[in-house]
């Protein structure tokens, strides 16, 4: 058995101090709903672990004014029944409530959805919990070691930002819906306070693929804010997964547009279960913009999205469901103006 600090945070500031003094070996915990699988697992072994799940006004749910704004402790049910997301912005609320379950939902934050690892077959698969090394290869688990997904069972993998070292899939959906609509998160740090575009919190693999966030030791996700917009009540969080509930996307669109008329005057599209981060598809957003909106308009902006996609040996199915799936999902939004 191996020996655990826990420390449970009073403040955010006491949080990261709390983090700083662990020296690199510690791991903040919100809800648990993960960090505690992947200590089971053995891929996370940290020996202290900073509870933040008591810090009063990380929880905050605000919508008045030019922003929405959710502490990232506040939780997954929580934000998804807030009358205006679920009334004005049906893209955040429909990433909500199509990820895990409802007693998932009501642990678990929408800080720890955002830095949550990814769900790949081989990266949690055989680590075993006496060692972090395991059967399989994983050059994110273990780095330098391979990856036994490429070649090997990857009807789950992404198709899009792989690298020779990784096509591990991002897992959530709350990110692509938060993604779409240009959000941006606030952390507290060992040097104070900042503040980045969602789109800057998450790398390619490349060939470091185990560095999966832009973050430094000990940076505390404290809010995630969002820009108002009209574009709000034409959008939607579309997801086809293998069964109609609690399962991750095997492919999934989140849009939100505006139209004048018949004619898109403003697109946003990001993608889920397809890419190994988050993934705005401007190229998508091109084919749309200006034009009358058909359904043979939005099938060719689901195609320009996997125009560079890079399928492997049991994923190629994944260029035409995810094409399809950007379709119907900006079908559904076209459908919902007033
Ligand atoms: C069976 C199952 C099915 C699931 N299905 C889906 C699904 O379909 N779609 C989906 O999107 N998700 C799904 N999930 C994932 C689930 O949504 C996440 O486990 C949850 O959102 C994580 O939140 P948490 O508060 O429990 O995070 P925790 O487990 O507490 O933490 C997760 C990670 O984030 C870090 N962290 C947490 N909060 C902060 C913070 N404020 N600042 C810095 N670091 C922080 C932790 O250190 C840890 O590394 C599923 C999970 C399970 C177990």
């Amino acid at each position: 058995m191996r020996a655990l600090n826990y420390t449970i945070a009073e403040s955010a500031d006491a949080a990261v101090s709390s983090f700083a003094e662990a020296n690199g070996a510690a791991r903040y915990i919100a809800g648990g709903t993960t960090l505690y699988d992947l200590m089971k697992l053995g891929i996370e072994q940290p020996a202290h672990l900073i509870d933040i799940s008591r810090i009063g006004g990380l929880d905050s749910i605000e919508t008045g004014g030019d922003l929405l704004r959710f502490g990232s402790r506040a939780l997954m049910a929580d934000v998804a029944r807030t009358p205006v997301v679920r009334d004005e912005y049906p893209i955040l609320a429909e990433s909500l409530l199509k990820a895990a379950s409802q007693q998932l939902r009501n642990m678990a934050t929408v800080g720890g959805n955002l830095l949550q690892r990814t769900r790949c077959l081989y990266f949690r698969n055989g680590a075993g919990s006496a060692s972090a090394v395991g059967v399989y290869p994983c050059n994110k688990r273990e780095p330098g070691s391979g990856c036994a997904a490429i070649g090997g069972l990857d009807r789950a993998q992404a198709v899009l930002g792989t690298s020779d070292s990784c096509t591990a899939v991002a897992p959530g959906d709350w990110p692509v819906a938060l993604t779409a609509m240009d959000a941006k998160l606030e952390f507290l740090g060992p040097d104070g306070k900042r503040s980045i575009p969602i789109v800057e919190l998450y790398r390619l693999p490349g060939d470091t693929p185990h560095l999966e966030f832009n973050l430094t030791p000990g940076e505390l996700l404290t809010s995630i804010t969002i820009p108002k917009t009209a574009a709000g009540l034409t959008s939607t969080y579309h997801k086809v997964r293998d069964r109609e509930s609690y399962a991750f996307a095997l492919a999934s669109a989140a849009v939100a547009i505006e139209m004048d008329g018949e004619t898109v005057t403003s697109s946003r599209i990001a993608l889920g279960g397809v890419a190994t981060r988050p993934w705005r598809s401007e190229a998508a957003e091109r084919v749309l913009n200006g034009q009358p909106f058909s359904a043979e308009l939005a099938l060719r902006a689901g195609q320009a999205a996997f125009a560079d996609a890079r399928s492997g040996q049991h994923n190629a199915f994944k260029l035409e469901l995810g094409a399809r799936v950007v379709a119907d999902a900006l079908a559904i939004a076209a459908g919902r103006r007033a």
